[in-house]
């Protein structure tokens, strides 16, 4: 027996994976060629699994901005937010988004795991509960371990299901956090957020939605699902990254309740790590407000989703439920998924494998993701890869 015993069926998927000549989850993209395209483990691709929804990592105003932070405030902060760590960027930063959002409070976070997993440990505590989407991503889970309330999942996407866990908790609802994402980011499917705030009407609880993945995609001003859904007043809590829309690094929690100006000397991500750098900062706020200034984006962006859907659909591919600038395609034998992702690589389109656990069934799923930066052309030619892959790869 020793410590490693546990990590062995990691250790056989590396060597069965090896055994192939493949590693999906080390390729080293070893030049940038633009926000679409790349050299990864020697081949030429089109960056088909990015979260680079915006196209914005090479927009020369925010290149311009970074270069400018670092000459002006240097490569990084060494401290955190707490002690020496709070630069008057990370202040501007948090006025803008506070102002985005149309909140009166924000915390900008190091990256959007830090916001997520210190919101959901430092809301609900012991003797809290949570009630999170069985589907929720890692730094949900992660959040709300640590924390140590009582955690209850309901059934992903399923309000029904919310408000049957809901009305169980009789007097608790007062205690009681709501956890749901904003577009799930393996499937690319929405939270079905009106009905979820619906729910929370009628029974209390409050509710923090992450929209890490829709952040610049939805609602009138591209502030999520929350607002498309058109209930923003029932959202307690929206975080979220930078890391995506942005084009950058980082994370931010915003909301209306004056208590977070407080609640962030409890979180453990934002006091015991350093800050983003100023760089990061700069190009972020500049992002940021590009993205509102050039709706034209989100129009291409949505293009490209409706055009890789339908192509990928055409094709007989299983794809997910619902148009998004997430398409996952699924093939339920993991090997085949190996060999697919492999063809693909070689044919020009790098995709995302994703397998179980981190897949949320025991299939696994070829994700891909468009950004507003892909010419049609190069949609094509994503949808040509997999055209182009043997039968017995996609079963
Ligand atoms: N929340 C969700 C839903 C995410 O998908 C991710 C990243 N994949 C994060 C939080 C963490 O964000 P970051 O990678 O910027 O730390």
């Amino acid at each position: 027996m020793s410590l490693f015993d546990k990590f062995q069926p990691i250790i056989d998927i590396r060597a069965d994976l090896a055994a192939l000549g493949v590693m999906p989850f080390g390729a080293v993209t070893e030049k940038i060629l633009s926000p679409t395209e790349a050299v990864v483990d020697g081949h030429k691709v089109i960056l088909a699994g990015t979260n680079n929804y915006l196209g914005l990592t090479f927009d020369p105003e925010c290149i311009a901005a970074a270069k400018q932070a670092l000459d002006e405030m240097g490569t990084g902060t060494t401290g955190s937010r707490m002690a020496n760590g709070t630069f008057i960027g990370h202040v501007q930063l948090e006025q803008e988004l506070a102002e985005f959002f149309a909140r009166q409070h924000a915390i900008v976070f190091s990256t959007g795991y830090a916001a997520t997993m210190g919101m959901g440990s430092t809301l609900a505590g012991r003797g809290d509960i949570i009630v999170l989407d069985a589907d929720s991503h890692a730094s949900i889970y992660d959040g709300v371990r640590l924390g140590g309330a009582e955690v209850i999942r309901f059934r992903h996407n399923d309000p029904t299901d919310l408000e049957k866990r809901l009305r169980r908790l009789g007097d608790r609802i007062d205690k009681t956090l709501i956890i749901v994402e904003g577009i799930y980011s393996m499937v690319g499917d929405q939270a079905r957020l009106a009905e979820i705030a619906e729910v929370k009407r009628k029974y209390g609880g409050m509710l923090l939605v992450d929209e890490a993945h829709s952040l610049g995609m939805l609602g009138a001003h591209g502030r999520g699902v929350a607002e498309a859904a058109g209930v923003e007043k029932d959202v307690d809590f929206i975080v979220g990254t930078f890391s995506k829309s942005l084009g950058a690094i980082g994370g931010y929690c915003v909301s209306d309740h004056p208590q977070l100006e407080a609640i962030r000397f409890a979180i453990r991500s934002y006091i015991f790590t350093a800050s983003p750098s100023p760089s990061t900062i700069a190009s972020t706020r500049v992002a940021l407000r590009l993205m509102q200034e050039r709706p034209e984006l989100r129009q291409r962006l949505w293009d490209n989703a409706q055009r890789l859907y339908d192509g990928l659909k055409d094709l007989g591919l299983q794809v997910s439920p619902q148009v998004s600038p997430v398409v996952a395609v699924t093939i339920k034998d993991r090997n085949q998924a190996i060999a697919a992702w492999t063809h693909l690589l070689h044919h020009g389109a790098y995709v995302n494998l994703v397998m179980p656990p981190a897949s949320p069934t025991n299939d696994s799923l070829l994700r891909c993701s468009v950004s507003a930066a892909h010419s049609t052309e190069q949609i094509d030619r994503i949808i040509a890869a997999f055209a182009a892959l043997p039968a017995a790869n996609t079963g």
